[in-house]
């Protein structure tokens, strides 16, 4: 089993001043369908897909995508990386997917202070999304959580809306806006997986190396 991750756009709707992935408002790459599927094509194992960005749930393609992925039966899991702005609208897309496909989908929903700050319910909306699918077999909600700004206000919410066991909680790290700052460690990467590749918005494949992703994203208008 391998893991696709590819980022399919650079444009998000808010602008984490922290971002690694240089994404934002003032981006506008969007990958294309061909150009997608020539990536899935090119693995011919079975496969996990993360779909990330900038926010992948402005691509209006994001469906084709998934309906593709699907098609080939090689797709066992998809893993959508989302700021959650736009997810009470995809919600139940999202959920009708996994039923009727029977591919589980984890939706890794991001948190951190920038976040907070936009949308200060947003602990609140990840309890309802994880306990409106709780007994739904292969959905999942998972908090991503990156710390280094009002930290104990983040982990006292984590702890008042009980998402504790849903929430992996990391540190900010040294790479994308954040490169060079010494505050802050490079990123480390644990995975458990045979083995995976990433692609940027435009197609481009860096293998293994987060770093050199990042920084050419940086370069993408
Ligand atoms: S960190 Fe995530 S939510 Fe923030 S600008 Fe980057 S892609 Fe968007």
């Amino acid at each position: 089993m391998i893991r696709i991750y590819i980022n399919i756009t650079n444009q998000c709707n808010t602008n984490c001043p922290f971002c690694c992935m240089y994404s934002g408002t003032e981006k506008s790459t969007y990958m294309s369908f061909n150009k997608y599927k020539e990536i899935i094509d090119f693995h011919k194992k079975d496969f996990e897909l993360q779909l990330e960005g900038g926010e992948p749930l402005l691509h209006e393609d994001l469906y084709l995508f998934l309906e593709y992925a699907r098609s080939t039966k090689r797709c066992k899991k998809i893993i959508l990386s989302t700021n959650g702005i736009l997810l009470d609208s995809h919600f139940v897309r999202l959920v009708d997917f996994n039923k009727y496909n029977k591919i589980p989908i984890t939706v890794k929903l991001s948190i951190n202070y920038w976040l907070h700050k936009e949308n200060p319910r947003c602990f609140e909306k990840a309890l309802d999304w994880h306990l409106a699918t709780e007994f739904i077999e292969g959905f999942n909600i998972k908090l991503n959580v990156r710390l280094r700004n009002q930290d104990q206000l983040i982990r006292d919410e984590i702890n008042n809306n009980n998402l504790g066991a849903i929430s992996n909680i990391y540190y900010l790290q040294s790479y994308g806006k954040l490169s060079g700052n010494k505050d802050y460690e490079k990123p480390v990467i644990v995975q458990n997986i045979d083995d995976w590749f990433l692609y940027s918005t435009d197609g481009t494949c860096f293998n293994k190396d987060l770093i050199a992703r990042s920084e050419h994203e940086g370069r993408l208008l």
